[in-house]
């Protein structure tokens, strides 16, 4: 097949939710229509479980796992699509806003009865600034939950989207029939007290024929035809223009667990989803179509086995041909390297390939030369921009706590970090390290791996921080900006990459140095215009 068509037929997208909401019901139940696995039960929950093991041993199992699941690679309908792996759990925010830079869209998951909750407004906020293209699969249809009209409404406040629904429900719980398809004006029913099995999809290209009573009774038709009337009345009529700029987002109803409305969703999105999308670098917009390799890191995960440092540095490509042993500009390093084994996945396995094309995630092999936000081309000096680092909510100082292993410690903290398990900020008066996480057991994670990895040991002190705020002044030679960098040295640190950030250690005092300091901006994320 030509390049270009390689690229037309490729879908990379994430599925996002609060946990519980169905994300890995979902996932298998797509993986099962595109015929990669043959069971439910084969994708493995990436979530945290609480139970007999403690919970960071819990996130070391959970490691293990999520190197399967990082990518689900399967054909639809001649049509390649790649679901990245977004964990739902808040320790691992950070992780899946850095996935979320390598998605072309995204499905949103949310369940009928809680509706909108906390993780999925934070995660559809990053998707809605930077206007990725969303579709909203509301879940578990099969119980009872908030009615249709209200939930849309919730949706759109919570999240400020502006939806449109494409299917459906007719009734819902233990009287949930089935679901009108607006996008392919058919009906499907359940059949049988099962609820298991779908019935034949039923074609009702007219709402007010006598075989929609026929077939879900008066009452239930009624019902159908107001709703849907009310559906045309209340909401825009679908644009694939006006969803791929993220403006609109079309909203599914379902139930994963019995597959209802799964392949409705599925079809759907094979036709309106967005091939793989233009990106941003520092110096120009780079095209897909573009026949020189570009692509960019943006999740390296360390090998379980503490033998050997092995890493899997994850890169999206963005334009051209990734080819096997061919050499790559590392623009970082200025360096170019090749790579003898890269590795494609697939719904349960990952294989060597020879050639991928952009929207493929290619798993690169790596003994510490990457970090996640590197770009690699064929020559071309170019830095792909979007990974940017928020505001860590805990911190604490890291000690060494063997004096004869500082050089392990320093070398294990560095690796950790460019894997993204937390940050690291230096303290510009006596040169003290603060580790800042999003979760309180990454500390442990930390000190299990350093310890276990890398043969080091730390001990933490608690530091009194409420934000790290990166530092943006109006002009560095002013006397105000002169005057706040002395005032403040003791709340001053640099990131990883050397930028100034202010550790303010309430909201009280952010805001007083604020006013005290106008022409100093400050921001929770690490990239700003
Ligand atoms: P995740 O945390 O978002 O990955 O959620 P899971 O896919 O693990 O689902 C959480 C729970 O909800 C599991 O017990 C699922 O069996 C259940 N579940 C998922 N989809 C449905 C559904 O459509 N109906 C019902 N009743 N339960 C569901």
């Amino acid at each position: 097949m030509k390049f270009l068509d390689e690229i037309k037929r490729r879908r990379t997208f994430g599925i996002i939710s609060h946990p519980d909401a169905g994300k890995t019901t979902l996932t298998e139940k797509l993986l099962l229509f595109g015929g990669a696995i043959n069971e439910a039960g084969a994708v493995k929950s990436n979530k945290i479980k609480k139970g007999a093991t403690s919970d960071f041993m819990e996130i070391e199992r959970q490691r293990g796992i999520s190197v399967a699941t990082s990518v689900l690679a399967f054909e639809y309908d001649g049509i390649k699509i790649n679901i990245l792996d977004t964990p739902g759990h808040k320790d691992f925010a950070e992780d899946t806003f850095r996935t979320l830079t390598a998605v072309d869209s995204v499905i949103v998951v949310i369940d009928v009865a809680k509706g909108v909750e906390e993780q999925t407004e934070k995660l559809v906020e990053v998707c809605r600034m930077r206007n990725i293209p969303m579709i909203v699969f509301i879940n578990k249809m099969d119980r009872e939950g908030k009615d249709a009209f209200e939930l849309l409404d919730e949706i759109e406040q919570k999240l400020k989207l502006t939806v449109t629904p494409l299917s459906f429900p007719i009734g819902m719980g233990y009287d949930f029939k089935g679901i009108y398809n607006i996008w392919e004006k058919n009906i499907n029913l359940f059949s049988g007290d099962s609820r298991k099995n779908i019935e034949e999809t039923i074609e009702i290209n007219d709402l007010e024929s006598e075989e929609l009573n026929t077939l879900i009774g008066n009452k239930a038709a009624n019902t159908l035809r107001e709703e849907i009337e009310l559906v045309e009345g209340i909401y825009p009529k679908f644009s694939n223009e006006d969803y791929l700029k993220g403006e609109l987002q079309p909203v599914f109803f379902g139930s994963a667990l019995n597959s209802f409305g799964v392949r409705e969703l599925l079809d759907c999105f094979v036709e309106i989803a967005p091939k793989p999308r233009p990106k941003n670098s520092e110096e120009r917009l780079v095209l897909p179509e573009e026949d020189k390799f570009t692509g960019f890191v943006f999740k390296i995960h360390a090998n379980m086995d503490p033998n050997h440092r092995n890493r899997l540095a994850f890169v999206k490509i963005v334009s051209g041909e990734f080819k096997r042993n061919t050499p790559y500009l590392h623009v970082r390093h200025k360096k170019k390297v090749k790579f003898s084994s890269p590795n494609a996945f697939f719904a349960e396995k990952k294989e060597i390939v020879d050639i991928s094309y952009p929207g493929d995630i290619v798993g690169l092999q790596d003994t510490g030369t990457f970090k996640i936000g590197d770009t690699l081309t064929e020559g071309e000096i170019l830095n792909y921009k979007g990974i940017p680092s928020f505001s860590p909510e805990h911190f604490r100082y890291i000690n060494n706590a063997d004096p004869l292993k500082s050089k392990q410690l320093f070398k294990g903290i560095d690796q950790l970090m460019d894997e993204g398990v937390a940050q690291l900020f230096t303290l510009e008066l006596n040169g003290r390290k603060v580790i800042g996480t999003v979760g309180a057991l990454q500390y442990e994670v930390i000190q299990y791996r350093l310890e276990h990895e890398y043969g080091a040991k730390c001990t933490y002190e608690n530091l009194n921080v409420y934000k790290a705020c990166w530092v943006d002044p109006e002009d560095k030679k002013n006397s105000e900006y002169k005057e706040f960098l002395r005032v403040k040295q003791r709340y001053l640190a640099k990131d990883k990459r050397g930028q100034l950030v202010f550790l303010a250690d309430s909201p009280f005092s952010l805001q007083m140095t604020q006013q005290k300091y106008p022409s100093v901006k400050f921001h929770y994320v690490s990239e700003f215009e």
